[in-house]
């Protein structure tokens, strides 16, 4: 996916205002309803509308009128949030060019004010089919519905969780530094992903290493679930580090056993191949084995001591930190309500108050720290000297892809509708008269309450 971090610099507050209201709203909505970006966003004279244009221009949000007249963020819209969120954090100061592409993330070098490199791994979970996501991805239990804002935020959050707790127990791991929505900020690793390695000078002793630290991992009472030559990088003294941990599980999963034999085996397989090592069990281990009691070398699950430390029990068990399950459980719960008002936009928890409430209680903007008055803004403005490497990654998934289509193909039209939703907006804040609903509009029940001054205060300082 193609990301521009130039417009990055063109974006004003209100751009800014206007693209957390989206977000907001989407909390309850897939698609916001307009009256709602502009209720939320409270911009005066109708300037909402003139700002969601520019978004749109800009690829920031995607619009649609199928239901009624509405606006959702796109993932670039989504990367801005969180890159203007580091910023102004001072983690990093500059984009450079992509690293990585996954099917399910995009990896950038960014620069620090002092010019250290680091890694930033933006998640993309919309980008395989939910019903892929939700048989590997054990964090969205029973929610029957999704919204990829959520599953990437917490893909990041837990790989964020998992890398902090496996350096602090001396795994070779990317250094964690930072995590916002659906982005982490991570050391960068010197070196090359295995995949990519001809030659070893010391191709058994790596591969000791490397089955070290499955073994280890287990002990530690983790599995990685996704331990191949893709997640591994070595260096030129051919130090091993390993990375990629959204997918990871305790050694209690009812499944465990199967993860654990799955990784041995994908390294197993792949040291056989590259570098020609042959091991005892090969001679009777067709394709299909599966166990070998009699094969003494091979790890084997049931046998490992789990005892050397219970970073499952301290993350949870393939959650992160119990708060963080405990406010996931609140979503999965709430989440049979939102499917419930996707259906029907009637329903009172379309409020502004519903809003506040239950982004309150998922952190998805952090407030008080990405959101600083006046200067620190401003200054961050100007330190955003972001150099971007224009860079046309993989294809982006089909729907992403299909909304843009449309989104050129009616473009003019709503343009047209724009302009006519902000005259309406300036004519009801002048003359006290009540905005005229369009044929698609959104009946929203909320009214401006206490709760929607607090969305204010949260929001002035874009
Ligand atoms: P995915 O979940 O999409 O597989 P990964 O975390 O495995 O994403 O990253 C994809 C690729 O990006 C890796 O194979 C590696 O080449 C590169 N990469 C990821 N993290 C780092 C890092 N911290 N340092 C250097 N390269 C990295
Ligand atoms: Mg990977």
């Amino acid at each position: 996916m193609k990301l521009d971090v130039d417009v990055l610099r063109y974006l004003s507050k209100e751009d800014f205002r206007v693209l957390t209201a989206v977000e907001m709203g989407m909390r309850n909505h897939e698609i916001v309803p307009s009256e709602l970006v502009d209720r939320i966003a409270s911009l005066k004279h109708g300037g909402t509308y003139k700002v969601l244009k520019n978004l749109l221009k800009h690829k920031l949000v995607h619009h649609d009128s199928s239901k009624y007249d509405g606006f959702r963020l796109t993932y670039l819209g989504y990367d801005f949030l969180a890159i203007k969120t580091m910023v102004n954090r001072g983690v990093f100061a500059s984009v450079g060019r992509q690293i990585g592409v996954g099917k399910e993330s995009d990896i950038f070098e960014v620069a620090s004010e002092d010019g250290t490199i680091l890694a930033m791994k933006l998640h993309r979970l919309g980008r395989v089919s939910f019903r892929a996501v939700k048989s590997k991805r054990d964090y969205l239990k029973h929610r029957r519905s999704y919204n990829w804002l959520y599953l990437s935020r917490l893909a990041a959050l837990k790989e964020f969780s998992f890398m902090k707790a496996l350096e602090e127990h001396g795994f070779p791991v990317p250094n964690a530094l930072d995590c916002n929505r659906h982005c982490v900020i991570m050391s960068l690793v010197p070196g090359y992903p295995l995949v990519q390695v001809k030659e070893l000078q010391n191709p058994e002793m790596v591969f000791e290493r490397i089955i070290g630290l499955v073994v280890c991992l287990a002990e530690h009472g983790l599995i990685h679930c996704d331990f191949n030559e893709f997640n591994i990088m070595i260096d030129d003294d051919e130090n091993v580090a390993m990375i990629d941990f959204p997918q990871m599980v305790s050694v209690s999963h009812r499944n465990a056993q199967m993860y654990f034999d799955r990784d041995v085996e994908c390294i197993y397989k792949f040291f056989g191949k590259r570098f020609n090592l042959s091991f005892e069990e090969q001679a009777d281990h067709s394709d299909s084995a599966e166990e070998d009691a009699e094969d003494s070398s091979r790890p084997c699950f049931s046998s490992i001591n789990k005892t050397a430390g219970f970073l499952d029990k301290e993350l949870a068990a393939s959650g992160f930190t119990r708060k963080d399950q405990a406010d996931m459980d609140k979503f999965i719960e709430e989440g049979s309500d939102e499917d419930a008002v996707s259906g029907d936009e009637e329903d009172a928890s379309d409020s502004t108050e519903a809003i506040v409430r239950d982004t309150d209680a998922l952190h998805l903007s952090e407030q008080p720290e990405q959101i600083q008055e006046g200067d620190g803004a401003d200054k961050d403005e100007t330190r955003q000297r972001v150099a971007a490497s224009r860079h046309e990654s993989e294809a982006q998934d089909g729907s992403e892809e299909r909304g843009e289509c449309e989104e050129d193909a009616c473009d003019a039209e709503l343009v047209k509708r724009l302009n006519k939703q902000r005259r309406r907006a300036i004519a009801a804040a002048h003359g006290g008269r009540k905005a005229l609903a369009s044929r698609n509009s959104y009946k929203d029940k909320g009214g401006r309450s206490s709760h929607n001054s607090k969305i204010q205060k949260q929001l002035s300082g874009w």
